[in-house]
Order: C-alpha cells, then sequence, then structure tokens
C-alpha cells in the first residue's frame, strides 16, 4: 500500500517544472535557440569566483574531517560566522544557537512551519504565492488560508490579513523579494503588518509567526528590504544561497530564530525537532563550509537589472501590461485573457514559455523568469509581437 498524498505530489509535477521539462524536449526537438524559455529561476549569472576558491581550497583539506558528519543543525564554526554576519548587516543580536543549517530555504521553510504549527492550524498566505508553500503547509498538517495582496502595487492587504486570522492561525509566510510578482514590501507596509499582529496576539492569547522566505533578500534594483526580525520579534527568517550565490542545485540555506522571541530557545528547540522529524539534518557540509568562507560576498545583480530592462522596454513598446519589479528575476505579465492555461497554451505556439498563473493562486496573469541569456529577450520579442498580434485579430 502506499500514501495516496504522497503518489498524488510525485505523480503531478509543478506547473514551473512541468513547463521547463517541456522546454528541454522542445529544445532538442527545433534547436535550443529558437525556444525562448522563460520558465524556471535558475541563475543566470555564475557563483562568484570567491566560492570557487573557497571550495578549491576546501578539497586541500584532510578529507574524512572535510565530508564528515556536523551537528545536525550545522557546523559550529559555520554557524558562528552566519550570526556574524547577522550582526553586522542588520544590527541584531545573533549567535550560532540562533541558526538552523538548511538544504535551502525549502527545506527551512518545511521545519519552520513544522516546528511552529500544529495539525488542524492555519497559516495565512497572501497570494499570489510560491506555488510549494502549499505542499509545505498541507504536510504540517494545517490549511492554507490565501489572502489577495492588493493590486496593483501587489503589497501586503493588511486589513484583509486580520480579518482573516482566527484562533487557529498559527503563521504568516511572506516573501519579500517576491517570486512571482517582483514586489518588495516596504518598512511602512511590514510595520503596520507587525502591528497589527502584535494586537492579534495579545487578542488571542497565542503567538502568531511570520517565516520570512527570503531567497532573494540581495537580489533588488536600489530599494529597501527591511529586515523583519527588527520589526516584528515573532519572526523567522528562511536563508538561501540559491539565488545571492547563484547555487540552487548545491542546497545550501538556513532558518534563524531570534532571541528577541521570548520563547526563542524553546522555537530553536522546536526547529532543531522539527529537522530531526524531516530528516533535514546536516546540511551539505562542503558547501556549509564553502559560504562561510566567502558570506558576506556581493551579489552581481547587474545582469538581472539589464534583462528587466530590455524586457520591461521590449514589452512596453508591444503594448503589454506587467508589474514593474523592484526586486528578484521575475515579471508578472498581465495575459490577454482570463484563462492564463490557454494564455500560456497559444504562447507556445510562439515558442514562448511562459508560467500560468493559477498555480500561483491566482487567475490571468504569466510569470516571465527573465534570469536567462540576454538574447533569449530579444530573440522572444517577434514571438511577443506574433501572440499579441495573434489576439487582435480575434
Ligand atoms: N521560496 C521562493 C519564493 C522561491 O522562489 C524558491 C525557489 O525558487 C524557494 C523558496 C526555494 O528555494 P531553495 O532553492 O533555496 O530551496
Amino acid at each position: 500500500m502506499i500514501n495516496e498524498r504522497m503518489f498524488g505530489l510525485g505523480d503531478e509535477p509543478s506547473a514551473i517544472r512541468e513547463l521547463f521539462s517541456y522546454g528541454l524536449k522542445r529544445k532538442a526537438e527545433i534547436g535550443a535557440d529558437k525556444v525562448f524559455d522563460f520558465s524556471i529561476g535558475n541563475p543566470s549569472v555564475p557563483a562568484p569566483e570567491a566560492l570557487k576558491r573557497a571550495v578549491l581550497e576546501l578539497m586541500e583539506e584532510p578529507p574524512c574531517a572535510l565530508h564528515g558528519y556536523t551537528p545536525a543543525s550545522g557546523d559550529p564554526a559555520v554557524k558562528q560566522v552566519v550570526a556574524d554576519s547577522i550582526r553586522r548587516r542588520f544590527g541584531i543580536e545573533a549567535t550560532p544557537g540562533n541558526i538552523y543549517m538548511t538544504a535551502g530555504a525549502a527545506a527551512a521553510i518545511a521545519i519552520s512551519l513544522s516546528a511552529v504549527t500544529k495539525p488542524g492550524d492555519e497559516v495565512i498566505v497572501p497570494s499570489p504565492f510560491f506555488p510549494e508553500y502549499g505542499v509545505w503547509i498541507e504536510t504540517a498538517g494545517c490549511t492554507r488560508i490565501e489572502v489577495p495582496t492588493l493590486v496593483p502595487s501587489f503589497q501586503l492587504d493588511v486589513e484583509a490579513i486580520e480579518a482573516a486570522i482566527t484562533e487557529r492561525t498559527s503563521a504568516i509566510i511572506i516573501n519579500s523579494p517576491n517570486n512571482p510578482v517582483g514586489a518588495v514590501y516596504t518598512r511602512e507596509v511590514l510595520e503596520r503588518l507587525a502591528d497589527m499582529l502584535e494586537r492579534k496576539q495579545v487578542e488571542l492569547g497565542h503567538q502568531i509567526f511570520i517565516v520570512c522566505d527570503e531567497p532573494y533578500r540581495e537580489i533588488t534594483y536600489g530599494c529597501e528590504v527591511p529586515y523583519v526580525p527588527c520589526l516584528y520579534a515573532n519572526t523567522i527568517v528562511c536563508y538561501s544561497y540559491s539565488k545571492s550565490m547563484s547555487l540552487p542545485g548545491e542546497r545550501i540555506g538556513y532558518v534563524y530564530v531570534s532571541d528577541r522571541m521570548t520563547n526563542a530557545h524553546e522555537v530553536s528547540l522546536a526547529v532543531a525537532g522539527a529537522g530531526r522529524a524531516l530528516g533535514y539534518i546536516c546540511a551539505p557540509v562542503l558547501m556549509q563550509r564553502a559560504i562561510a568562507k566567502c558570506i558576506d560576498e556581493p551579489s552581481n545583480v547587474e545582469a538581472y537589472r539589464e534583462n528587466r530592462r530590455l524586457l520591461t522596454e521590449g514589452l512596453s513598446e508591444l503594448g503589454y501590461e506587467y508589474v514593474q519589479p523592484d526586486g528578484a528575476f521575475y515579471l508578472w505579465v498581465k495575459a490577454f485573457e482570463d484563462d492564463a492555461q490557454a494564455f500560456s497554451d497559444r504562447a507556445k505556439r510562439f515558442e514562448l514559455l511562459l508560467v500560468p498563473s493559477d498555480s500561483f493562486g491566482v487567475g490571468g496573469w504569466v510569470r516571465i523568469s527573465y534570469c536567462v541569456a540576454p538574447e533569449v529577450i530579444t530573440g522572444a520579442m517577434p514571438g511577443f509581437k506574433a501572440l499579441m498580434e495573434s489576439y487582435r485579430q480575434e
């Protein structure tokens, strides 16, 4: 007998991965330069040279020690470096005891949700949202409560979030800079969210955690990304080096539980317990040690900035409507019909691979990942023109 839910999850790949696989097949059929694949968020800038040097240096170390298990929560020396970096960059207390190293943000979020919820609880997700949140929330035995963000800014709708809170609400997941819309939540909005949650906690008599998913923290085009634990004590940060250091396949990130939380010690132990229960112990050790050697290496966002310019100027000229992104490397574009899947299917006729918005919890839009070579963007413009004309002719 197998677990039907797990079978379902395995049998039905995510819309993003499905489109990505279709792209690989199509490229093999007609040539890679004829398919304009905007499906997946694989960084298009190489990992920093400093990371390569760090890995090469590490390979000279005694192999049994280098590749051996670390404590479940990570190498204490690495956690010290991560904690020092948090203190330096955000001016908030952090010690190794506040850090749990993970296999990317995916593991960090799954762990955090299991740590601070119990089956039957509700977890709020502002929509549109990263599709895997639903899977992790369900795995924790909780119910996902979707609350739309405000259009056209796609900032959090604090009043609507307040209205969605019940005695069963245990957490809200926020993601800024945001995938899929590219919005960066302003300090003013986050402060209002924090004030409202403080008030609701008193009213309900229990904690409401912010699970702050921030793999895109460093990928911004000039605006501030406030550090949420400085604004709201009950924040758990889920960080990843997948995008900032272009290491998505290496699976490295961490959970940070701040001591500003009154029960920080208990929450940290619950994080460790959830890591143990889910089998997320001892994050990939070579990468733990490599990132510690180049912890504050700046991200190279220039390529994404240029891609953003090429794409938004090209689409504006053609008359497409989109949300100007302040961060991450995604463009949220209005489809020409309410059925985003039908629009995405039609785009395929012009060899454009655009992710329909349905899997992000809303209809009528598509997501373009612009972490691609600039030639993919310029080469796609005739297809975007033809796609638009195909609707005008109707
Ligand atoms: N959260 C968001 C919003 C993402 O876009 C992604 C990956 O694309 C993840 C989490 C998972 O990131 P990781 O590769 O660090 O597991």
